[in-house]
């Protein structure tokens, strides 16, 4: 299948040749018609899949043919849980339609909203939004979306993981009720599903597995490690001068800011980023890794989510995640479009427990290397069950849910959660 027969218009065509672009992917070639015919889609594709794509083609190819009649008014309006996702939302919407005559602009919190205020004032076609924000100014009378005509729910699972649930709801009682709605979801659980009813009308609905699955092509990798030498042994590991960039997860955000600390003394530019910095420090760190200015980015789970950068080849779990799920996410930013990619986590020995639960969810063994200069001395007892309900009780900052606890949170088949 080709761009040409998914009927796509010239201009757009265009603009995809020019990011490199020359076959549609399986979420585009599904959903694209299907939008096109003005139809609701219930989508179920995780970030990796070319969603963006699937849903930006299709609108901009709307809206460019129904032109709009005086001044800019918002006619498609596309919400997503981060401020991260917004942007890059934004970037492939200035991509795609870099040569159609129509405008979008990404509104999101934590900065301040009188530049967002005034892009808003000179009219746009389309807005990309998170939902505090958004409300926000719908609030202030900065928004109208009463000439809404297609309405976009990205990532519905991240924004219930995130608490945006009920700002969604609020949200779809102040969009006209006539309109089309496209909805994605990396993973489909009841609330999911019954969010979904309230939105659609009679949707199509399209599933696609993972672009890169943990299986296919990412090479992932166990380090047994004592706490203590994690941070030598990054280090090691950063010797190998093939490792251009690398992105690293810690769990916490002071423990990204000690990672990132300790790889710039050594010599290492790295920078971390996470929920407590600016946005615009995120940002500028975030650009820095992408030029390579800097060679590692250290990064919480939260700051890195949505974070797209091509040909990212090695991703290292500093600390492992107690979700599950969260491990098969992370690594997902590697091995993209089918790039070799190459996934190292370093486990300590309370860790081992979330590894097994891990290996679990992927339904594989993920191989443990034994020839690194920091293999622990006392071997580690590899049994290792989930923690005890007093190591659970450990307060909030280090507290890590059991599995089974996680588990209960999330209420997944195994199928379900591959799909993220
Ligand atoms: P997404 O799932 O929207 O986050 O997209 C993942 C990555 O795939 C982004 O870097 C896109 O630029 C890229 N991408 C999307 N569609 C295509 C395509 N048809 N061919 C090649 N790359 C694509």
């Amino acid at each position: 299948m080709t761009f040409e027969q998914l009927e796509i218009s010239a201009p757009i065509l265009s603009a995809l040749k020019k990011e490199g672009y020359t076959h549609p992917t399986p979420i585009q070639e599904k959903s694209i018609p299907i939008v096109l015919e003005g139809n609701d889609l219930l989508a179920c594709a995780q970030t990796g899949t070319g969603k963006t794509a699937a849903f930006s083609i299709p609108i901009l190819m709307q809206l460019s043919e129904n032109k709009h009649q005086g001044r800019r008014k918002i006619r498609a309006l596309i919400v997503t849980p981060t401020r991260e996702l917004a942007i890059q939302i934004g970037e492939s919407l200035n991509a795609y339609g870099s040569e159609l005559n129509l405008k979008n602009t990404v509104i999101f919190g934590g900065v301040s909203q009188n530049p967002q205020v005034s892009q808003l004032q000179k009219g746009v076609d389309i807005l990309v939004a998170t939902p505090g924000r958004l409300l926000d100014l719908i609030g202030q009378g900065e928004i109208s979306l009463k000439d809404l005509e297609v309405f976009v729910l990205d990532e519905a699972d991240r924004m219930l993981d995130m608490g945006f649930i009920h700002d969604v709801r609020k949200l779809l009682k102040l969009i006209p009720t006539k309109r089309q709605s496209l909805f994605f979801s990396a993973t489909m659980p009841p609330q999911i599903v019954e969010l979904a009813n309230t939105i659609l009308k009679n949707p199509s609905k399209v599933e696609v597995t993972p672009v890169s699955s943990t299986a296919e092509t990412i090479q992932q990798e166990i380090y047994l490690v004592e706490k203590q030498n994690k941070n030598a042994l990054l280090l090691h590991l950063l010797k190998n001068p093939k490792i251009e960039t690398a992105l690293v997860f810690t769990r916490t955000k002071h423990g990204a800011d000690k990672v990132a600390k300790f790889l710039t003394k050594n010599g290492v530019k790295a920078e971390a980023i996470h929920g407590n910095k600016a946005q615009n420090a995120r940002q500028r760190a975030l650009t820095n890794f992408k030029n390579k200015s800097i060679r590692v980015l250290v990064a919480t789970d939260i700051a890195a989510r949505g974070i797209d950068v091509d040909e990212l080849a090695f991703v290292v779990n500093f600390e492992i995640p107690n979700v599950a799920e969260t491990y098969v996410h992370r690594i997902g930013r590697t091995g993209r479009a089918g790039n070799e990619g190459k996934a190292v986590s370093f486990v300590e020995q309370d860790e081992v427990a979330y590894l097994r639960d891990i290996e679990k969810l992927i339904n594989q063994k993920i191989p443990v290397n034994k020839e690194h200069p920091f293999v622990p001395e006392t071997p580690f007892d590899m049994s290792a069950k989930a923690p005890t309900k007093v190591q659970q009780q450990r307060p909030a900052r280090t507290a890590r849910p059991a599995p089974a606890q996680a588990a209960k949170k999330a209420p997944r088949s195994n199928k379900q959660r591959l799909t993220r």
